[in-house]
């Protein structure tokens, strides 16, 4: 599915969006990597969206990611009867260990641990900071609290604690038999929340065993204080903007999207800027112009992908969001504001070949009228090099292998393309033409920039670069083998 834009769009599933058909629309219209919330839903409903979304994937020939995004150690109410309740300022509210349907006095909250390190007079915030409560009094196994700030509180709803120390591990049990339980389906990327340490994603990366890459959720004051460590032990980060609202002061949080959203370029790993992008569309069919800035100045900083939530996870107008973010997108990215930003934004090149490479098939992009860089990737290291140079043109990844491609779907500017293995370069120029002819790019009069590695399949051996033609016969006639 060819893209007008580089930037990704990540849409999270949810009872708004499993049926075969939403989920189709959902990708024609503009989401590239779809994510499955593991705090929500059975095993049962997670097989069948994973299903779902690779049977669209099978039916119009791209190449989707799938995200699966586990729970962590996140606080969460348990169900209510009716399914929501409205809470009123003043009133009482109890939460406890009784696994009891909720109703609008009490709701079950199911972490013992909890509990006892809670006192009286802390704060308890719900469902993103939007509830506020206050204890008055609290036990072993209950909390009597007063409303501050009311709201609407429904199933599973998340709490945070930000006055109180928790004794949390990085990884539940839940998250354990999650992760396994997804890894087994298949998925591209596991993301984790509430890391806090680089340790918390090693054990991730031991369970999943090469089956997924690892994006680490950046919600907590910690995770901020040693972000650079957390960086480079994972493959990707998300700046998780709820929760790192609700443990932060609000206010906190756009330096730090910046901050987070550079680092992650300097080192050329997809990063995704998430939550409320345009919430007030889980309601309306118009997002605010707040919202829209919002879309756009993640775009501005070259964040790899913007990220939908409830939006179109629980949302009325989950299409309606993804062509919002595919619009804002495609407005931004043709504002040459936008390739200054970009390109002054752009940390220098490292030391070594490949980086030498890939910053040369951008300068010609930026210099001549080529039409695409195209690179030939296994693991996908050439691919996440070239997309942190963000060139001025689309960047074609070759790859023979499905994971690879799939991975990729989420970082900047690529468009993967399925490829035989390669044994000569001069097949390889042929095959990346065609390519881009063929993924509409270019046509047989213009010219791409190619990449590759020689001796082929060697990891990281990415030592040529071809101008090359598109017109099969001129690459025949004039190349070597
Ligand atoms: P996280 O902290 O991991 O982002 P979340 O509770 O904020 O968890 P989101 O995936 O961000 O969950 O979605 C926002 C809201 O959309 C949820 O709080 C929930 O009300 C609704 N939602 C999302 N997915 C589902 C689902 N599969 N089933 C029911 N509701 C869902
Ligand atoms: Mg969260
Ligand atoms: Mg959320």
């Amino acid at each position: 599915m060819r893209r007008q834009r580089n930037v990704k769009i990540v849409a999270t599933l949810g009872p708004a969006s499993d049926s075969l058909e939403m989920i189709t629309a959902l990708h024609t219209t503009g989401a590239d990597v779809f994510r499955l919330n593991m705090s929500h839903g059975s095993h049962e409903e997670i097989r069948e969206k994973h299903a779902m979304i690779r049977k669209v994937e099978e039916q119009t020939g791209s190449t989707i990611s799938i995200l699966a995004d586990l729970q962590g150690p996140k606080l969460r109410v348990g169900v209510f009867a009716g399914d929501s309740e409205e809470l009123v300022v003043g009133a009482d509210f109890r939460l406890d260990l009784d696994t009891a349907e909720g109703d609008a006095s009490r709701v079950c909250l199911p972490h013992p641990e909890i509990f006892e390190v809670l006192k009286e007079g802390a704060s308890l915030l719900v469902n993103d900071g939007k509830i506020r409560l206050r204890v008055k009094s609290c036990g072993a196994d209950f909390a009597n609290c007063e409303v501050v700030i009311g709201g609407t509180i429904s199933n599973r709803k998340g709490v945070n604690v930000p006055d109180v120390v928790l004794p949390l591990a990085a990884l539940s049990d839940k998250d354990r038999a999650d992760l396994e339980f997804v890894c087994g389906l298949g998925v591209d990327w596991l993301a984790l929340s509430f890391v806090q340490r680089p340790e918390d994603v090693a054990e991730a990366r031991t369970l999943a065993n090469g089956r997924a890459a690892i994006l680490s959720k950046i919600e907590k004051p910690s995770a901020v204080e040693r972000f650079d460590d957390i960086l480079e032990v994972s493959d990707g980060i998300m700046v998780a903007r709820g929760d790192l609202g609700v443990e932060l002061p609000v206010s906190a949080v756009p330096p730090i999207q910046k901050r987070l959203v550079r680092r992650c370029r300097a080192v050329g790993k997809p990063v995704i800027v998430a939550t409320q992008m345009l919430e007030s569309m889980i309601e309306s069919p118009m997002p605010t112009r707040a919202e829209v800035s919002d879309v756009a100045t993640a775009i501005y900083e070259g964040a790899d992908a913007v990220m939908l939530s409830a939006e179109s996870a629980a949302g009325s107008f989950p299409l309606e969001a993804v062509t919002t973010m595919d619009n804002v997108a495609i407005e931004v990215e043709a504002d040459p504001t936008y390739t200054q930003i970009i390109e002054s934004s752009r940390t220098a090149s490292r030391s070594g070949i490949a980086d030498a490479m890939v910053s040369a098939a951008r300068e010609i992009a930026e210099t001549t009228d080529v039409k695409a860089i195209c690179c030939f990737t296994q693991s996908g290291a050439t691919a996440l090099l070239t997309a942190r140079e963000r060139p001025r043109v689309p960047i074609i990844a070759l790859t023979p292998l499905k994971d690879t491609a799939r991975r990729l779907a989420l970082s900047w500017g690529v468009n993967c393309v399925m490829t035989g293995e390669l044994d000569r370069f001069k097949k390889a120029v042929v095959g990346a033409a065609r390519a881009a002819r063929e993924e509409g790019f270019a046509t047989e009069d213009d010219f791409v920039v190619v990449t590759a590695g020689v001796p082929f399949n060697v990891p990281g051996s990415t030592n040529i670069l071809r101008v090359a033609p598109c017109d099969e016969r001129l690459i025949f006639a004039s190349d070597p083998e």
